[in-house]
């Protein structure tokens, strides 16, 4: 038994050193390749050349995210909703980079079109010759890949929604990409615009309803505290709501002095006029 089991082990042992001495070699050859590949190699050279020659943009991360601790805001904006209202302000850094994004690719491709004519692997500038020609080429062209700049040639906004509770802890989110030409769609509807109002009534909802979403949980508290806990118009203290004092359909904002205490009916009779109590 206790024969059986050193004879076992001594077999073990040697298939583990077979194995040691197996990829102790292949490094040590890789690494002589590897060597070889970055002395010699004018495919090297050339895409290093190369890429001395081409600048490219960064483009800036225009990706987007917000978060609601109010589960109905956040249930009523989309991510669609939600870039459509930052196109309003934000059109121009927007255009720009994909302007840029733009100009990259038309260089990009140019830029690979020369890699492709220029740099042809297994051509080195030496007389030594390695043995093992298909293990020189693949690092060869593992190497000379390795030095391909990465360039941002396509453009795209990622809109991430949160819905927090008060602490900012998230308990739901929702999320979407959106393409150049997607992009370039809600630019245009979000230009028909015709002075303070948006003809486009698809882009109107949406400012409308992310310029609602803006009154967080937090923020109705602290307005129903300011106020007194009553209607500022006839003191009641049933069915309080958050007014906004000028409407956002009139180009009112979420802030604190443009929002005022009332209860519902007085809400609803005041409908949208601009009238401070
Ligand atoms: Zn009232």
């Amino acid at each position: 038994m206790i024969e059986t089991l050193k004879i076992f082990l001594i077999i073990v042992i040697v298939i583990l050193l077979i194995i040691g001495i197996y990829f102790l070699t292949k490094s040590k050859s890789t690494a002589k390749y590897r060597d070889f590949v970055l002395n010699y190699s004018i495919a090297l050279r050339e895409i290093k050349a190369i890429n001395k020659e081409y600048n490219f943009y960064n483009i800036p991360n225009c990706n987007m995210s917000n978060s609601y601790d109010n589960e109905d805001n956040y249930n009523n904006i989309s991510p669609k909703d939600y870039l459509t209202y930052q196109l309003v302000s934000s059109k121009d850094k927007i255009y720009d980079a994909m302007d840029k994004t733009f100009d990259n690719n038309h260089l990009y491709n140019q830029y690979i079109k020369e890699i492709g004519k220029k740099c042809v692997f297994n051509r080195f500038d030496t007389d030594i010759t390695l043995r093992n020609k298909e293990e020189l080429l693949r690092i060869e062209k593992k190497i000379v890949s390795q030095h391909i700049r990465k360039v941002v040639t396509d453009f795209k906004i990622t809109v991430n929604i949160y819905l927090t509770n008060l602490t900012g802890f998230c308990r739901d989110s929702k999320s979407a990409t959106f393409n150049d030409d997607e992009i370039m769609d809600l630019m245009a509807a979000v230009e028909r615009k015709n002075g303070d109002y948006y003809l486009d009534d698809d882009v109107w909802q949406s400012i409308c309803s992310v310029e609602r979403g803006k009154v967080s949980n937090k923020m109705r508290f602290e307005i129903f505290e300011r106020d007194g806990y009553r209607c500022k118009k006839c003191g009641s203290r049933d069915n309080l709501e958050i007014d906004h004092i000028i409407p956002i359909s009139k180009g009112g904002k979420s802030t604190y002095d443009n929002l005022q205490t009332l209860c519902h009916n007085c809400n609803y009779n005041k409908g949208s006029d601009t009238i401070y109590y």
